[in-house]
């Protein structure tokens, strides 16, 4: 087994509904085990128009190889209905594969660690609250990064999430 981050994301729709759906999904998926997940946490657009974000981190053991493991990722996605009309447009749920194992991973489908991984509070900090001694492969430790995120507001939900297969 490997271990491996998965990066979850909303801004369409109920996004809890959505997170904790996605969460189920990833729970059922073969040859992955879900072993933690981080807060809930809640940004608002910054300067601009939009919907609000909400973001979490999952930890996972996992039987899949990188590739295989984005397949599943990009399957979830798709049944939650993501719909891509336009470059950076909002979507129902965002799965990225952020961390697998110490892995360096650069092939045309998959980029490992996550390329903006370090620089979104929205994962850094959910990260942090897994695996504050996290290393990052390229990057340093992870919580060398905080830093230079703590300005984005970001907003932790008391509320954890519960994942819920959808009806
Ligand atoms: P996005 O719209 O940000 O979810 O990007 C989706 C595209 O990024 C897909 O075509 C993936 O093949 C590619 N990709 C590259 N590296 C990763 C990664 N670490 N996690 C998820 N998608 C990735």
């Amino acid at each position: 087994m490997s271990q491996a981050y998965v990066a979850l994301g909303a801004n369409l729709g109920d996004l809890r509904q959505t997170l904790e759906s996605a969460l189920a999904d990833l729970m059922a998926w073969p040859g992955i085990r879900v072993t933690r997940v981080s807060s809930a946490w809640h940004s608002a657009p910054v300067g601009c128009e939009g919907p609000d974000y909400l973001n979490a981190v999952a930890a996972i053991n996992t039987s899949l190889a990188p590739l295989a493991l984005l397949d599943a990722l990009q399957a979830i996605e798709q049944r939650h209905g993501r719909e891509r009309p336009f470059v950076n447009a909002p979507r129902t749920l965002d799965l990225d594969l952020l961390l697998y194992e110490q892995q360096q991973i650069h092939s045309e489908r998959l980029t490992v660690p996550h390329p903006r991984l370090h620089q979104r509070a929205f994962v850094v900090l959910p990260l942090l609250e897994l695996a504050p001694e996290l290393h990052l492969p390229g990057l340093g430790p992870l919580r060398e990064h905080e830093a230079a995120v703590r300005d984005q507001s970001l907003t932790r939900e008391p509320q954890a999430l519960v994942p819920v297969l959808a009806g």
